[in-house]
């Protein structure tokens, strides 16, 4: 109920305010004045009609939850208070009726009936109040005009909504704030940072972001626990609050990604600085629930005026050199350089090449024979993916299935390769295998086992002349549910391999967590077969361990002669490499098997 102007303008306002003002003008005249015993029936009705009217409006007032109080327009001293505001307001009501409103009035001067506001106004505002203990509440407000005693006055009803008001205020920090850590989040960060920007525009001083990544999180969230991941950030919380400036700000971006925003810049040695405090800070170990964890942290860093004018570019371009120092060196941190944001550039339109090329079934497999070191037969060919581009020409896999993992179009391109390649294994000499690559990706989201089954079924493969190659990454969080996936692939009869054995963690239970059918020897150890002792000691105790376990030991890139007899000597069951044949398209493979026919052994310089 919006309030009453205090005086009204126009004539007609004037006289509807009058008009309402009559009964009550009448009813208190009636209160005030002792029933006079006059004899008239007519009058003593109208008496009684008023005596009724009045003590509703009592009732109404006194008994009313609402806290309300009558003010005097004048004076605004308070004349009435209800029993609901003597409660809600812990002043006796002796002591109330001596108040003005503004003594319970904790800012203002001016009572809510007066100043320039219109009606809405008044009705969305909110007051603060000070109650007889001395603490403040929220008051929404409710005046409404009368005739109280004769006199001009104010009745008002106090909606107390401080509890609303707290309500509002934490849904308004929680939208802008991290709720674990109590950190800005990134919205609020923005904010801020576009705020200090524009006023550095100004003053000429230097701004400085610090992306900010934790180097083993997700490992140590895996392996301790969520609850020991969410007591390490906010240890990491406490150690970033207490070694910054007040004028520095922080935040926390994503699940162990945190900023730090450093103002007043003077040089870039300040970041260095601040940069190498905070890694050392970060890589102290922490003590939670009895363990004690190391959390290392690497750092990207771009800087106002320069890599970015607002708060996007700036954190896009620190995210970029934060790549760079985590995947060149982590636990350092690296500045941002324009080349990277050329990189970013190229792997975007890797990213709209790649979409087109899936689109026009563009992508095509090749094969590369693996041979038996002993008989010298093709036992099979491993099935490697190539993008053939007019401009750019035959575009290696290394430098798009990184592409196609971030965005996902390894999904498409894995059942695409899957399909393909079990279409035309299938038209091979039985006992010839296909060895298909498979991204940790396909493991963690999607249908692997129903394109597989849908990959032997279409193309009538027999289960067993299919191998799939995984690599040690997919098994460093050993989820069940990688394992249930791995063992339904096999217990349809396929075969799994460990690819790039030696360049992981090479951990031997892996080994033991899955009944691998092959293990292949990653080709750096191969290469240094020939000069490097310590190489040739790892591939003979490979070879012994796949022996020991019935596994089958391929040796990949096999490029020389000596480096196949070395592997012969060491008793490795399979080779594979540039020494028997590169990859080769479909219609090739059908010729070369042809040959099979009559060679021994295959060799295709
Ligand atoms: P990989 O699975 O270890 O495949 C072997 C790589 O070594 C292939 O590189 C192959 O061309 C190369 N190679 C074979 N013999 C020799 C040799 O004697 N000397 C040298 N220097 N290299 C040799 P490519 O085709 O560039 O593939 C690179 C990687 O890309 C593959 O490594 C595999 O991890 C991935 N990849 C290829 N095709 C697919 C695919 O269809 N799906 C997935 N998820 N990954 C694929
Ligand atoms: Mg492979
Ligand atoms: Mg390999």
């Amino acid at each position: 109920m919006p309030i009453d102007r205090p005086k009204p303008k126009t004539g007609a306002e004037k006289a509807r305010l009058v008009k309402r003002r009559k009964p009550l003008r009448r009813a208190k005249a009636a209160l005030s004045r002792p029933m006079r015993g006059r004899k008239v029936p007519g009058a003593i009705a109208a008496t009684a009609a008023l005596q009724q009217h009045d003590a509703s409006f009592r009732l109404l007032f006194d008994s009313n939850p609402v806290p309300m109080i009558v003010c005097a327009q004048d004076t605004e001293r308070i004349i009435a208070i209800n029993d609901a505001a003597v409660a809600h307001y812990g002043y006796s009501r002796g002591d109330f009726e001596k108040l003005r409103i503004s003594d319970i009035q904790a800012f203002e001067q001016l009572p809510p009936w007066r100043g320039d506001h219109s009606a809405d106004e008044h009705a969305a505002r909110t007051w603060k109040h000070v109650r007889a203990d001395g603490s403040l509440i929220d008051v929404a407000i409710y005046a409404r005009l009368l005739t109280f005693d004769d006199r001009a006055a104010v009745l008002l009803g106090l909606m107390d909504i401080t509890e609303r008001k707290r309500a509002e205020a934490r849904l308004a920090f929680l939208a802008q704030h991290d709720a674990l850590t109590g950190l800005p989040n990134r919205l609020l960060l923005h904010q801020r940072l576009d705020d200090l920007l524009a006023q550095t525009r100004r003053s000429g001083e230097k701004v400085a972001v610090l992306l900010l990544d934790l180097d083993n999180f997700k490992a140590i969230n895996d392996t301790l626990g969520h609850a020991i991941g969410d007591k390490l950030l906010k240890g990491v919380t406490r150690r970033l609050r207490s070694s910054l400036r007040e004028e520095d700000a922080v935040a926390r971006l994503g699940s162990d990604e945190f900023a730090v925003v450093q103002a007043g810049v003077a040089r870039p040695e300040d970041v260095s600085l601040l940069a190498c405090r905070l890694i050392e800070i970060l890589g102290e170990p922490y003590m939670l629930d009895g363990h004690s964890i190391v959390s290392g942290a690497s750092i990207g860093i771009a800087m106002a005026p320069g890599d970015g004018d607002d708060a996007e570019k700036l954190l896009k371009n620190a995210d970029m050199a934060l790549s760079r120092a985590k995947s060149e060196a982590p636990g350092t941190f690296s500045f941002f350089e324009a080349e990277m944001d050329a990189q970013a550039q190229a792997r975007r339109r890797i990213e709209a090449d790649l979409r087109a090329a899936i689109e026009h079934d563009v992508l095509q497999p090749y094969y590369q024979p693996l041979v038996d070191l002993r008989s010298g037969r093709i036992t099979g060919f491993e099935t490697l993916v190539r993008w053939p581009d007019p401009a750019r020409g035959m575009i290696p896999p290394g430098e798009f299935i990184p592409v196609a993992e971030e965005t996902g179009l390894i999904h498409a391109i894995g059942s695409m390769i899957l399909r393909r390649a079990c279409m035309d294994a299938a038209q091979w000499p039985d006992g010839v295998r296909v060895a298909v690559n498979l991204s940790p990706l396909q493991f963690r989201i999607g249908n692997l086992l129903a394109v597989v089954m849908d990959a032997l079924k279409t193309s009538g493969l027999p289960p067993k002349r299919l191998e799939l190659e995984i690599t040690e990454t997919l098994l460093l969080d050993r989820s069940d549910h990688v394992l249930a996936t791995l063992h339904a692939l096999r217990a349809l009869g396929v075969r799994i391999s460990m690819d790039d054995f030696g360049t992981g963690y090479s951990s031997l239970s892996y080994l033991r967590s899955f009944p691998f059918d092959k293990i292949k020897i990653d080709q750096s150890f191969v290469r240094d077969l020939g000069s490097n002792h310590d190489a040739q000691a790892i591939v003979r105790s490979i070879i012994s361990l796949g022996i020991g376990l019935g596994i089958t030991i391929t040796a990949e890139g096999v490029e020389t002669e000596a480096e196949l007899n070395c592997l012969r000597i060491e008793g490795c069951h399979e080779g594979q490499g540039y020494l028997f044949s590169r990859a080769r398209p479909q219609a090739e493979i059908m010729k070369l098997l042809q040959a099979q026919r009559d060679a021994r052994i295959v060799r295709v310089a």
